[in-house]
């Protein structure tokens, strides 16, 4: 999506990846097919692009500081190095003045001995390479803790309280060389099973006040680490409306692909604009919107049936749906195969739109649990 919102700019884009089947290199103008720091190919890109951002916050830190040293890089190394490790994530929040869930760093048996009970029941995160839940063990007890801790390998985790959750919500940012900064209105986010599900975005989503103060901490949190190019920051909403800051992702972030269809700019339009420097407007969202997840599980009508796409037409034959497919070859079950944008005139139309298009897919009604 990044490389069609740059190629549309004039652009020609290059993908760096290591997969063979990579969707972004299959409509690149280059794919580089090799590992991230395989330096020969680290040059090529360098000798082929003006400017470099990554799109998936796990490409090694030593990867971009490599290439930073021949052609920008937005985000930055320090930026990425902080989001790869939720332990520095944290920390770099505190910094901010922005409260995350109570949590312990769990690197050491002693570490782990020395959990307060307040902590549980907890889930217990590793601190690097996790992502759509993966990497992330709920625990009750103790015991469960020390289990979990064990069935990770031994490696660095936070362990977190497990808060009440009200509902979830997420800022994007877009944040230029110069510190101008411009953002996208708060989506309201509904996971199921630790998976975005669901993003609502509309004026009334959520109290305008408690959205200012989430698009203020996002701010706080871009600006403490000079970040430069499209940051999201998750949040939790409490009952009694705190906010409690989750995590951070340094790229385009899957609550912000609405902004494809119902915003005059989109959150991978003002990633091209901040890494070639161009100027960063505000974004206007023009329509409400719902947009859908849509998981390989679609593809899958029962335990040993054989992968088969859903049929889109009847889903498409509604008003305002918008469908995106990512051009991944294999449908796995909990894996992001594409998502549904559907915008209209006003929420009520489209929140109706959206639980039909729900049901014919076989998903559960959008904001429901
Ligand atoms: P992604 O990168 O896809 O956002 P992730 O694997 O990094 O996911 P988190 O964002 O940490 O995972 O958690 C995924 C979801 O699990 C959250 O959006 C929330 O619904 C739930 N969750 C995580 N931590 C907590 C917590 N401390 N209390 C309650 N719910 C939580
Ligand atoms: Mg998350």
């Amino acid at each position: 999506m990044f490389a069609h919102a740059a190629q549309r700019m004039g652009y020609f884009t290059a993908v760096l990846d290591p997969d063979a089947d990579s969707p972004a290199g299959r409509v690149s103008h280059f794919h580089i097919h090799s590992d991230y720091t395989d330096v020969d190919a680290l040059a090529r890109l360098a000798g082929l692009a003006d400017a470099v951002t990554t799109e998936f916050e796990n490409v090694p830190a030593s990867a971009l500081e490599h290439l930073a040293s021949a052609r920008p890089v937005a985000p930055g190394a320090p930026a990425i190095a902080i989001a790869q490790d939720r332990i520095a994530e944290k920390a770099h929040f505190g910094r901010c003045g922005v409260a995350c869930a109570p949590y312990a760093v769990i690197e050491s048996a002693a570490n782990l001995e020395a959990v307060p009970d307040a902590l549980l029941p907890g889930i217990l995160k590793t601190a690097r390479l996790g992502y759509d839940g993966k990497g992330q063990q709920r625990v009750a007890t103790r015991a469960e803790l020390a289990a979990a801790w064990d069935a990770s390998g031994n490696v660095a985790c936070v362990l977190e309280k497990r808060m009440p959750l009200d509902y979830e919500c997420s800022v994007i940012v877009a944040r230029g060389h110069d510190g101008q900064m411009v953002n996208f209105p708060v989506q309201r986010n509904l996971h199921r099973d630790g998976i975005l599900a669901v993003t609502e975005v509309h004026e009334e989503n959520m109290p305008a006040a408690l959205a200012q103060r989430a698009i203020d901490a996002t701010k706080r949190i871009a600006t403490g680490i000079d970040y430069v190019g499209v940051l999201c920051v998750e949040f939790f909403v409490l009952a009694d409306e705190t906010l409690v800051v989750n995590e951070m992702a340094p790229r385009p972030h899957n609550s912000g692909h609405y902004t494809m269809d119902a915003c005059d700019i989109s959150q991978f339009e003002l990633q091209v604009r901040t890494m070639a420097g161009l100027p960063l407007n505000p974004p206007r969202q023009h329509s409400p919107a719902v947009m859908l997840n849509l998981l390989g599980d679609l593809w899958f009508s029962g335990p040993d049936a054989p992968a088969m796409e859903p049929g889109w037409a009847n889903v498409l034959a509604l008003p305002g749906v918008h469908l995106h497919l990512y051009g991944k070859t294999e449908a796995r079950r909990a894996r992001k195969m594409g998502h549904l944008n559907i915008t209209g005139a006003d929420i009520a139309s489209v929140r109706s739109t959206a639980d039909f298009a729900a049901a014919l897919l076989g998903l559960p009604i959008p904001l429901s649990e």
